[in-house]
């Protein structure tokens, strides 16, 4: 309820008509903000229905399942801002305004509503507390605001740098607009009250704004409100609608376990007798996943990923933050075409580039960072999956990458090492350390590649197999039974060998009765502990 201000006692009190029931010469204000909002909100939601019809193109993946830890990594991860707060300094402002957002957002219905929600659908018990909550939103909000645009100008960080800060500062600026007419407004309600509304009180006693400086206030914050509506598709503040979403439908797989080339109905991987796949890996975007493709809507853009990657560090085409922006840009210059259910003439691995595709080390470390659980890699090993087993052509920037790549490959496929050394030599490193070869124990050490060839890896495969003894461990090994697990091959993209080695490695663990393996190599460690699992391990 609005009016004129008349003193009582220490605080003001208003009779005015609320800003939205005014007459603005022949039009009434609802009029206007109807039309405000329906363009505003008619292009928001026309742009979140296009974006949710570009990532419908993906291929379908179940990630219903697991609700129990979706539910808990939502309220951790999402609300709870986990990883958002690994970094204290822009992780903290950054949850000042999220949370503040939350705190305020009910706030925007009341208002164009003309206080029908709080006055009509709130309880009155409840009016007081949500004037407090919304009212603290607002006020963390603008403290964020401020302390992020002081970041920005002040103390710019080194990545910010040469780069244009107007898209954020712009926003900055509409959602200091938005916060701080709010208590302009409130100042402007004749039941604002000093213990649940304290800053609008203030406003209200201290300030005493004309009746005109509170309409005045309200239509800056509507029309604020409109403007950002029409900004958030627009720009990287789409992650307000589709990190949910991103965060919830989340790999929940251990860090870095790849896909195999097709599965079973028991959800495990299809055997390569079996193996009937008519396209590998992922050329066009629709050969990404629905969730795969996500990502691109709700990145920040905050380059956590990108400080943390080594290739780009190194000076590589490779930058993880662009191949994100790449599945947004390549399906907005593409969405006819992909809506169509075409292919576009410009794949996706043109968009991403081959420099970028075969620098990846697959570390993962951009997907550790990234504080929306976006999935970088997967992109990168799709697109050399493509490459390796389908297209077989490499761009003539990458052949000092990919011909010793090759050299890698066949080496696996003819002795099962990545170095070419015959194969019968692998159980060498072990020989006077009297300890059981391919023969049942208790553990299996698994030597892996570079401990059975390389001269001073050896030393660790033979000091694990002492302390194991030493321990009282009934310890064996596989030795020329033991293969590659294959790792390497398959972040190269070669899934076929890949499936190859783990499949005769399998057999001989069966053979052999193998039940519990040790392995000191972290490729080995994650490839049978984490991957194997999918093909019967
Ligand atoms: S996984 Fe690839 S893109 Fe990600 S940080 Fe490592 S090298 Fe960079
Ligand atoms: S991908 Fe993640 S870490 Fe990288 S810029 Fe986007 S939100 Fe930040």
């Amino acid at each position: 309820m609005f009016g004129e201000f008349e003193r009582q006692g220490a605080e003001p009190v208003r009779t005015m008509e609320h800003p939205l029931f005014m007459q603005y010469g022949p039009v009434p204000g609802w009029a206007i903000l109807l039309v405000l909002f329906g363009v505003s909100g008619g292009f928001f939601g026309y742009q979140v229905w296009k974006a949710t019809k570009l990532v419908l193109v993906g291929k379908p993946e179940n990630r219903f399942d697991n609700w129990g830890n979706r539910v808990s990594e939502v309220l951790t991860g999402w609300l709870g801002q986990k990883k958002v707060l690994k970094d204290r300094i822009a992780g903290g402002i950054h949850v000042l305004m999220f949370w503040g957002f939350l705190m305020l957002s009910s706030d925007m219905f009341d208002l164009a509503s003309g206080n029908q929600f709080s006055q009509k659908v709130l309880p009155e018990l409840a009016r007081g507390p949500w004037n407090l909550m919304v009212e603290t939103g607002y006020t963390i909000a603008l403290v964020g605001c401020v302390l992020a645009l002081i970041r920005r100008v002040v103390f710019t960080p080194e990545k910010l740098k040469g780069k244009s800060q107007l898209e954020g500062n712009v926003i900055l600026l509409l959602i200091m607009t938005i916060t701080t007419t709010s208590f302009v407004v409130e100042a402007g309600e004749s039941t604002v009250s000093s213990t649940w509304e304290p800053i609008g009180a203030w406003v209200a006693s201290s300030l005493v704004p004309s009746t005109s400086v509170v309409v005045a206030a309200y239509w800056a914050h509507m029309l604020s409100i409109c403007v950002f509506l029409f900004l958030i598709p627009l720009s990287k503040h789409m992650h307000l609608v589709m990190a949910f979403p991103n965060v919830f439908f989340h790999d929940l797989r251990p860090m870095a376990t790849m896909e195999p080339l097709a599965r079973g109905e028991s959800g495990k991987a299809v055997l390569l007798d079996d193996l009937d796949v008519e396209s590998f890996g992922a050329v066009n975007y629709s050969d990404f996943t629905w969730r795969d493709l996500i990502d691109g809507w709700a990145c920040t853009s905050c380059a956590r990923c990108q400080d943390v990657c080594p290739a780009y560090a190194s000076g590589k085409d490779l930058n993880p933050m662009q191949i994100i922006h790449d599945v947004r840009h390549y399906a907005n210059d593409h969405a006819t075409t992909l809506f169509a259910g075409e292919s576009p003439e410009e794949d996706i691995i043109a968009r991403f580039g081959e420099g970028s595709i075969w620098a990846c080390t697959t570390c993962h470390a951009c997907v550790e960072a990234c504080p929306i659980y976006i999935d970088h890699v997967p992109k990168l090993t799709d697109a050399r999956r493509h490459l390796m087993m389908e297209r077989m052509e490499f761009d003539e920037s990458v052949e000092a990458t990919v011909l010793p790549l090759m050299a890698t490959i066949e080496n696996l496929e003819s002795d099962s090492n990545p170095y070419g050394l015959p194969a019968h030599e692998r159980g060498e490193w072990a020989e006077g350390l009297d300890v059981k070869v391919a023969e049942p124990a208790e553990y299996i050490y698994f030597a892996g590649c570079a401990a059975s060839f390389d001269e001073r890896n050896k030393k660790v495969a033979r000091d694990t197999i002492s302390i194991m003894k030493e321990a009282g461990l009934d310890v064996g090994i596989l030795g020329m039974q033991e293969g590659c697990t294959g790792d390497a091959a398959r972040r190269a993209g070669n899934e076929y060998l890949f499936q190859m080695l783990a499949e005769t490695n399998l057999s001989t663990f069966e053979e052999i009765g193998v039940k519990k393996i040790v392995a000191s190599c972290p490729h080995c460690f994650h490839t049978l502990g984490k991957e194997y699992k999918d093909y019967g391990g």
